[in-house]
């Protein structure tokens, strides 16, 4: 029998050549397979679409797979910021982003997303879309920057908030779980944010920022 995800992903057609292409890529130079499934990048394109986003901020690059799928939920205006640690990610990344026809409309900045994030709240950035998916000790606090930048009726949306049903074990105190677990708890209770947490992939949020 085929497993759940194979089946929905295969009925929905959520896979395609160029999306194919950059994981043969990873596999290639030996990159972590950690890139969000096939289903959510579809998810992640049609929460463009859907929301009519023109300025998305991606923290956490890797190969572009997710990029690609946010590039091709915007409009020909629109904008994808990623942040990335590791420059030579960030340039794996930025070849991915070119060859599926995005060259014009990405651009990257390599570092601490920390410091990265700092550098955009300083320069009075605004993004009507976010995608955290980078360390995930680190997800509450790029939380905080995020809100600084996030415009009126701006979804946040974070992967692996399951973190391989670690964060099911009250008792787990690893880094990530801490830091996980101080996301969401932030996620749900701001008063600005409605949020709901999905368990597609290693689980997911969507919050949108009130109006
Ligand atoms: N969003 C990608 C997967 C990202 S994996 C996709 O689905 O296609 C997590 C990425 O976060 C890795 O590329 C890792 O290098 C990056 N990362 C880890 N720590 C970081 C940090 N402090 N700042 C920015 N990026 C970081
Ligand atoms: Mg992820």
């Amino acid at each position: 029998m085929m497993d759940r995800d194979a089946y929905l992903q295969e009925t929905f057609h959520c896979d395609d050549s160029v999306l194919a292409g950059i994981l043969q890529r990873m596999r290639e130079s030996d990159m972590p397979p950690i890139s969000v499934l096939p289903s959510l990048g579809r998810l992640l394109t049609l929460l463009v679409k859907i929301s009519g986003a023109q300025k998305v901020l991606e923290i956490g690059a890797l190969g572009g797979y997710s990029g690609v799928c946010l590039a091709r939920g915007l409009e020909k205006g629109g904008t994808l910021t990623s942040l990335e640690l590791n420059p030579a990610f960030a340039e794996f990344a930025r070849t991915s982003l070119e060859q599926a026809g995005f060259a014009e409309q990405v651009r990257y900045r390599v570092g601490p997303a920390a410091s990265s994030l700092a550098s955009l709240v300083r320069e009075e950035a605004r993004f009507d879309f976010f995608f955290i998916d980078a360390d995930k000790p680190n997800y509450a606090n790029y939380l905080d920057y995020v809100l600084q930048m996030a415009l009126p009726g701006a979804l946040v949306c974070a992967d692996n908030i399951l973190l391989g049903d670690r964060i099911l074990d009250s008792a787990n105190q690893d880094a990530s779980v801490v830091g996980m677990r101080t996301f969401v708890q932030r996620l749900t209770a701001d008063p600005r944010l409605e949020s709901v947490g999905l368990p597609i992939g290693d689980g997911f949020a969507i919050a949108r920022v009130a109006r």
